[in-house]
């Protein structure tokens, strides 16, 4: 059977003609590499814009009654300037008139036209840039991603619709972030969504791997801005990914996942500026540990309010729980976590859904739920210490707690989830960088 490599790039990857380059000498590195997803062009530098992002300024100009020429020249010049480039060194390109799909597109905006149209543009015309330097087939995304009436991907007829297009096209190029819906109208996922094109092309195609090409050499154990250099995680599970992207760590969009997930085809997060760097390879749930005792990653958030109540037989009492969710519910107030012990349950709750309800949420559970005692316990924070190792080791927990201790870190509350591959622990705020660090220390240093 033939290998298929589904390589997804995103923006910074693509973001002037040197990363073209760098792109096309990836792709051309390995013949497997047969169906090239692309993001629109990123940002160069700190300061720089990204195109997607001025597409949409140009809809929220038409919109307003604004002219829109201005943020549509920066984005021609960039285009432009990517195709002049990249013509000085490739004959070929030279023959790609880009003006011409610039002005249709312009036209089309003028003449109003929906911003998920704009917004799609940017994926759209680095597709046939790279489809012309790489000599790939330019196959639209209108015709493989589709979206339902409501506005939902379709999954069942976007699988059929890629099979049976890519079954007769052997190399391609397919735009990011966008298909079209029932009416044949373009509609784009949300931000960051070239990723789940990416899958969903990989699925379709039956790919051996998903690769997914950015700025950097995969995930790390931790977060850079807390732990300075953290050793690169080179395999991690779906299942840990989504403990740890859950509690804050992100790369990926969350939706890509699932597709290829299910299919059981490994995604490799790889970095376009560093190519030799192994990256990260996400495999199945099932995948043997090569390295037993230790963990995946740490990951964490900050802001929460957590209330502790306390009852006698609380276990023994019906519906106590439910009394006590429905007061959230109606609130309309999402909680994170709820740990419990045999009379004891807390409920944490992230700040950001609090605003200004705690006070009524209190009053309701003395009422309805009688605790013996109920204490708030403001500005805490989260860590999530995750591994698939955990459950057959023993001793992580005991090290993480005894890591805790020896640096002075109060320990405030604890969970382990029932997948017992992420435990979580909950301190102060002001204690999250050093308990982070006095784990992460603790495992590696
Ligand atoms: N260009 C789109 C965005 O900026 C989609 C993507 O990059 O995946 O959100």
């Amino acid at each position: 059977m033939e290998n298929i490599i589904v390589a997804k790039f995103g923006g910074s990857s693509l973001a002037d003609a040197n990363q073209f380059e760098k792109v096309k000498n990836i792709v051309e590195s390995n013949g497997d590499r047969k169906y090239i997803v692309p993001s629109a062009p990123g940002k160069r530098h700190s300061k720089d814009y990204k195109i997607t992002d001025l597409l949409y300024l140009c809809s929220t100009h038409v919109e307003q009654g604004i002219s829109f020429d201005d943020v549509f020249k920066i984005i021609s010049d960039r285009y432009k300037e990517i195709v002049y480039d990249l013509s000085a060194k490739h004959e070929h390109m030279k023959n790609l008139d880009i003006n011409k799909y610039l002005l249709k597109i312009k036209n089309d905006i003028e003449a109003g036209c929906s911003s998920d149209y704009t917004a799609s543009r940017g994926e759209y015309l680095n597709a046939i840039i790279l489809s012309n330097l790489l000599n790939y087939d330019f196959v639209d995304a209108s015709e493989l991603i589709c979206f339902d009436k409501y506005g939902k991907l379709n999954t069942e007829y976007t699988q059929k619709s890629i099979v049976k297009k890519l079954s007769t096209v052997k190399k391609a190029v397919i735009p990011g972030f966008y298909g079209s819906d029932t009416a044949s109208k373009i509609k784009t996922f949300s931000r960051g969504g070239s990723d789940i094109t990416g899958a969903l092309i990989a699925r379709g195609t039956n790919a051996n791997l998903y690769e997914n090409w950015t700025d950097v050499s995969g995930f790390l154990m931790a977060d850079p801005r807390i732990i300075k250099d953290p050793m690169p995680i080179e395999t991690i599970t779906y299942r840990e990914l989504r403990e740890l992207s859950y509690m804050g760590a992100t790369v990926l969009h969350e939706d890509s996942v699932f597709p290829v997930r299910e299919a059981g085809i490994p995604i490799n997060i790889k970095n376009t500026n560093s190519p030799n760097d192994k990256g990260t390879l996400i495999v199945g749930d099932t995948n043997p540990i090569e390295k037993c005792g230790t963990i995946t990653g740490i990951a964490g958030k900050k802001d929460f309010t957590v209330i502790a109540i306390e009852k006698t037989l609380m276990n023994t009492e019906l519906g106590f729980c439910r009394k006590l969710l429905s007061i959230l519910e109606s609130n309309n107030v999402v909680f994170e976590n709820m740990p419990s012990g045999i009379d004891t349950v807390s409920l944490v709750i992230p700040d950001s859904q609090l605003d200004n309800k705690l006070e009524t949420i209190i009053d309701e559970i003395n009422r309805q739920c009688k605790p013996d005692s109920l204490e708030i316990l403001p500005n805490m924070a989260l860590i999530a210490t995750v591994g698939r190792g955990m459950p057959k080791s023993r001793g992580i927990a005991a090290k993480i707690f005894e890591a805790l201790g020896k640096n002075n870190v109060n320990i405030r509350m604890i969970n382990q989830g029932s997948s017992e591959i992420n435990i979580i622990i909950g301190v102060e705020n002001d204690d999250f960088e050093k308990a982070i660090n006095s784990i992460y220390d603790t495992f590696f240093k």
